[in-house]
């Protein structure tokens, strides 16, 4: 039986993460965090995912709490917390504000949770799981991110609707960046068992436009209701889901990883990896040419960015 702690829980994907894992069977203990001031909020949301529990003959406890001591003993601390993009703010710069709240609160998770893995929700998502490596100290295979496991969903659905085949027949995995250079893997691309490039229909896929709509998804979404919830949520507890059921599933996260493909990385990036009761693990595989090409790219744009953030914290420590 387990705890997760979620920091960021008043807000939208914070929320409706609560709910979804507390459908997980054998999750004991949900513990909610939010700053001070947010109370009476945190206070709300707890009661009305009590009813729902209610409701639905839930039995996981759920707590909450504007002091971090309280995730003491969790299995997994999941953060959403962080601000959204100003209108005068660049995606670096965005970066640069979040990843002090992550840097700050991983060190908290390591001292109040040492035992427990780290969850990074937080956008830009491969850099912000990079930062709780680094500032956690924890082992990479304890630090993992949402990475492109929803990117690879929605790729995964509009397959299946093209082909007309249930989502649960479509295998199909995106690696690297999540965002602009994410590199989907038809390589790795399956309908039934059968590789996407061997059904003589393959050649009417239209396979621009559908990267086109996955990488436009999330964007589309904030434009029309201000945030994507659901499917972040969803994909949040199948992770957890996976990790504490110990099913060793195969799933496309942000994770550290070196040698695994074409011994590209040094970076945490979006690629498969087994995840069990241990943690998140990178899977070796070999790419078509033009998948580690673009790969590559993606990493490098990641480390890059990573190396200035990991830099720039670097220099506000030292000023402190
Ligand atoms: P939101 O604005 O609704 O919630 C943000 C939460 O962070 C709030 O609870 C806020 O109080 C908290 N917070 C802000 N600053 C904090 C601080 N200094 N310390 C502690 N808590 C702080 O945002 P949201 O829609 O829930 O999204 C949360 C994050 O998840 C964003 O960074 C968003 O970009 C990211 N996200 C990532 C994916 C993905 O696929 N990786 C998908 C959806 C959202």
């Amino acid at each position: 039986m387990t705890k997760v702690t979620i920091i960021g829980a008043t807000g939208r994907v914070g929320q409706y993460a609560a709910l979804s894992i507390s459908r997980i069977p054998y999750i004991r203990e949900i513990q909610l965090y939010g700053r001070d001031g947010s109370q009476s909020l945190l206070d709300g949301i707890t009661r009305d995912l009590i009813d729902s529990f209610a409701a639905t003959g839930t039995a996981s406890v759920v707590r909450w709490s504007c002091d971090l001591a309280d995730m003491k003993g969790s299995d997994v601390v999941i953060i959403t917390a962080g601000v959204a993009r100003r209108p005068d703010q660049d995606r670096l710069d965005l970066a640069h504000e979040n990843a002090k709240i992550v840097a700050d609160l991983s060190k908290q998770v390591q001292k109040y949770a040492p035992e427990s893995m780290i969850m990074m929700v937080t956008n830009p998502v491969d850099i912000m799981t990079s930062v709780a490596l680094r500032y956690s100290g924890k082992k990479p295979h304890q630090v993992f991110g949402l990475g492109t496991h929803l990117d690879s969903m929605r790729l995964k659905s509009l397959i299946a609707s093209f082909f007309q085949v249930h989502v649960s027949e479509v295998h199909t995995r995106i690696i690297g960046e999540h965002g602009e250079s994410m590199v989907p893997l038809w390589s790795a691309t399956t309908i039934g068992g059968i590789q996407i490039s061997n059904l003589p229909s393959f050649g009417n896929l239209p396979i621009d436009d559908i990267m086109g709509m996955v990488r436009s998804s999330g964007q589309q979404i904030i434009a029309s209701k201000g945030a994507t919830v659901w499917g972040p949520g969803d994909a949040i507890a199948t992770i957890i889901k996976t990790l504490l059921g110990n099913e060793n599933r195969i799933l496309t996260l942000s994770a550290y990883v070196k040698s695994e493909v074409h011994n590209i990385g040094d970076v945490c990036i979006g690629v498969p990896a087994r995840i069990n009761k241990d943690g998140v693990f990178p899977v070796s595989i070999r790419l078509d040419p033009l998948e580690v090409h673009a790969f590559q790219r993606s990493v490098e744009r990641i480390r890059g960015l990573t190396e200035q953030i990991l830099q720039n914290l670097q220099q506000s420590d030292s000023k402190q």
